[in-house]
């Protein structure tokens, strides 16, 4: 109780980024403190969406899911997944294209980096809408991998987000407004 009330005191809220009308809710002051990275971690650990022993590896979203997704695969005994904005990484890849409030995104993965039939769990920072964690599991299932679940440490209520992942099963540590 006392460690999650320390962990969400250190998320900072910036009103208007990146752009007007928007909170954004900033997970980097509690990377940046030991013991606040620590209990984000442990917590993470703790919260997994399905047990271990049913996933095959983890796969996180540039850039933020990079933070967080190789310490737990590391902690657990698994491979990393870099799921990576278009253009970053050389051929052959994936890709995944998915709307954005304006226009669209793509993600990409390297293609040999799963096998078929691995089971993946995918992490992120944050669930919004869910648009990208969708994203992120049509880009695993077109490589042949299947999504064991979602794991993120903080969710914004009132978007539907974990609604349109209800296919799979879903952990958040910290949910805010
Ligand atoms: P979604 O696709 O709408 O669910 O948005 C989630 C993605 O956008 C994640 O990759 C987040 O890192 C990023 N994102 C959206 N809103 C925020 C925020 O308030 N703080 C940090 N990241 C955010």
């Amino acid at each position: 109780e006392q460690d999650a009330a320390y962990l969400i005191s250190l998320i900072r809220t910036i009103p208007d980024f990146p752009k007007k009308g928007i909170l954004f809710r900033d997970f980097i002051p509690a990377l940046a403190d030991p013991r606040g990275l620590s209990i984000l971690l442990k917590a993470m650990m703790e919260t997994l969406p399905v047990p271990a022993d049913q996933f095959d590896a983890v796969a996180g979203l540039e850039a933020r899911g990079f933070l967080i997704g190789p310490q737990l695969a590391t902690s657990l005994g698994k491979g990393f997944l870099a799921l990576r904005k278009k253009g970053k990484l050389p051929p052959q890849t994936f890709g995944q294209e998915y709307s954005l409030e304006y226009g669209s995104a793509m993600i990409e993965m390297e293609k040999d980096c799963l096998h078929d039939g691995e089971r993946v769990l995918i992490v992120d920072d944050l669930i919004a809408t869910g648009g990208s964690a969708q994203a992120a599991a049509k880009l695993i299932e077109q490589a042949g991998g299947q999504v064991a679940g979602f794991s993120f440490a903080m969710e914004l209520e009132g978007l539907e987000g974990r609604h349109s992942l209800d296919r799979y099963p879903v952990t958040t540590l910290m949910t805010m407004p």
